[in-house]
């Protein structure tokens, strides 16, 4: 589902991503992990086309991101274009970026009124039923200011699902949490990764990593230092870096 060739990412002179590669086969989840500034949110914003890689291959279900290719060359991909591969990608931030404005049911119906041209009957019929499955029925009239930070990230991933996406792409979802709210985040996630969807979590929960992911990768400047099976890599981990990043968050 998702592939990454040599993938590397330049601001000016900072070459924040190294020639990454791994792959996140269908329906499995991946956990990214590492410490400030290893480049986990700009290699998620790559996928996402937030930012275009300045090296390597990047595709999402066979797709090149960000570029189209012809005749063997590369060519930087129109904006509209561009918009047009992110529909297929959710992505959830630490801060849930509601709009305050909206109620719960509102933010969740937004973008399919927005983009896919839906009957509002049949979009707020499906809104509703991703908060029940969210576990938030009872608060689609809520505002965001009047629920709490678990209950507006739960709203955030509602939000996100609603356009169908065919990857999840989830940017340390509750480290902005009070400590209590953060398992009912995670039980919507991991119920979503049950139901097959393919995930790229950055985060560290490594409980959660453990029990749900399928990989963990472990970035340190900008290059995939490590990376394998959870259970493996937390029991095990091979390299210095690793083993001083893991002993700090576990
Ligand atoms: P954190 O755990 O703190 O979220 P991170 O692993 O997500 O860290 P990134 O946010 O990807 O790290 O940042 C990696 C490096 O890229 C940092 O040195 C950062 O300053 C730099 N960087 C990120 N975005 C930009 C940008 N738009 N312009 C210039 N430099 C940037
Ligand atoms: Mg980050």
């Amino acid at each position: 589902m998702v592939l990454a060739e040599a993938v590397s990412k330049s601001f000016g002179t900072n070459e924040v991503l190294k020639s990454i590669s791994l792959e996140v086969k269908r329906g499995e989840v991946m956990c990214l992990v590492g410490p400030s500034g290893s480049g986990k949110s700009t290699f998620l914003r790559c996928i996402n086309h937030l930012e275009v890689v300045s090296s390597g291959r990047l595709s999402v279900d066979g797709d090149l991101i960000g570029y189209h290719e012809a005749n063997g060359k590369l060519y930087e991909m129109h904006p509209k274009q561009a918009a047009l591969q992110r529909r297929d990608i959710g992505m959830v931030f630490q801060r849930f970026n509601l709009f305050p404005h909206m109620t719960a049911l509102e933010n969740v119906m937004e973008a399919p009124i927005r983009v896919k041209r839906q009957s509002k009957a049949k979009v707020e019929a499906s809104a509703r039923a991703l908060l029940a499955r969210v576990g938030l029925a009872e608060r689609a009239d809520y505002y965001p200011a009047h629920l709490s930070g678990g209950q507006q990230q739960r709203v955030a991933i509602a939000r996100a699902l609603a356009m169908e996406p065919k990857l999840m792409l989830f940017d340390e979802p509750t480290s902005a949490l009070d400590p209590e709210l953060v398992g009912e985040v995670l039980d919507v996630m991991q119920g979503l990764a049950a139901s097959g969807m393919t995930m790229i979590v950055v985060t560290h929960e490594m409980g959660f990593a453990r029990e749900v992911a399928d990989s963990l990768v472990f970035m340190d400047g900008g290059v995939v230092v490590e990376s394998g099976v959870p259970t493996e890599v937390l029991a095990n981990p091979q390299h210095a870096r690793t083993q001083a990043f893991l002993s700090k968050v576990l």
